[in-house]
């Protein structure tokens, strides 16, 4: 069996992935932090395409959790291959870098950055042995061009950035491929407290993008066609970065 895992597929962009991943044919393992009951919703989705669905929670941020997760999963599973890894799972917390706590740098970066090691180098040896693979992260608009008030985010994403282009390199002839997606503003938990309609203003498509939106391209990376893309950011964000 090859399967999908998608970190932080609970909710959001990470929920809509899980669900074109199960689309593509693809058996989904979803992860989360905390939040089971939604995390249990995106399971049926993906079992309303005809396909298995399972539970795997563990704080990305946490190595010790992460490893013991996946390698449970792996002794259970013998023969079994994660074959498309989506690196998800992401936080903001937003505050301008002279008010900054300690707390506010590092638990942006553990998840957004330290999460895509932690999962990304526990699968990496079946990975390399199955000699086909894709590795999707997804990132941010704020990892390229860099937000103010996002100084822990943009970094954390930026690293991200860095670390697609140099393992895609790693990898390729594995036939594995590695790539990023940055979104821009993407309608989601995670941007339900900005104000949608004065930042649509700014942004040439007029609107926040949707987490199918994103999904989609993720579906087109994780596919045979896409395999001579790899160690690329692609941007998806209504027209709002040049
Ligand atoms: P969201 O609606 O807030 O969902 C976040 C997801 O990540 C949830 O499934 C959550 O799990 C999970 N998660 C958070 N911390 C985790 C951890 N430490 N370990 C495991 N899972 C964790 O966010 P979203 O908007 O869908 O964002 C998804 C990704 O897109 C993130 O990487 C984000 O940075 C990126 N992004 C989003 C936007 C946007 O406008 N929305 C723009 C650019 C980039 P629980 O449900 O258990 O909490």
């Amino acid at each position: 069996m090859k399967y999908a895992l998608v970190t932080g597929g609970s909710r959001g962009i990470g929920r809509a992935i899980c669900v074109a991943l199960a689309q593509s044919g693809y058996p989904v393992l979803i992860n989360y932090k905390g939040n089971a009951a939604a995390a249990a919703e995106t399971a049926d989705l993906v079992r309303a395409e005809g396909q298995t669905a399972e539970l795997l929670p563990f704080d990305v941020a946490k190595k010790e959790e992460v490893q013991a997760a996946l390698q449970a999963w792996m002794e259970n599973n013998k023969g079994a291959t994660i074959e498309v890894l989506v690196n998800n799972a992401g936080i903001r917390n937003d505050v301008l870098m002279t008010f900054m706590e300690d707390e506010q740098w590092r638990s942006v970066v553990d998840t957004n950055l330290e999460g895509m090691y932690n999962v990304t180098r526990t699968i990496m040896q079946p990975l390399l042995m199955n000699r086909y693979g894709r590795i999707i992260n997804i990132v941010s608009l704020s990892g390229l061009k860099g937000m103010p008030g996002q100084v822990n985010y943009s970094a954390a994403k930026a690293g991200v950035i860095g670390a697609t282009k140099a393992l895609a390199q790693e990898i390729a002839k594995r036939n594995i491929t590695v790539n990023a997606i940055a979104p821009g503003f993407i309608a989601s938990d995670m941007t339900q407290d900005l104000d949608q309609k004065e930042l649509s203003a700014m942004i040439p498509m007029n609107r926040f993008g949707k987490p199918e939106e994103v999904a989609a391209l993720v579906k087109f990376l994780a596919s045979k066609d896409a395999g001579y893309i790899t160690g690329q950011v692609i941007s998806i964000n209504g027209g709002l970065y040049t």
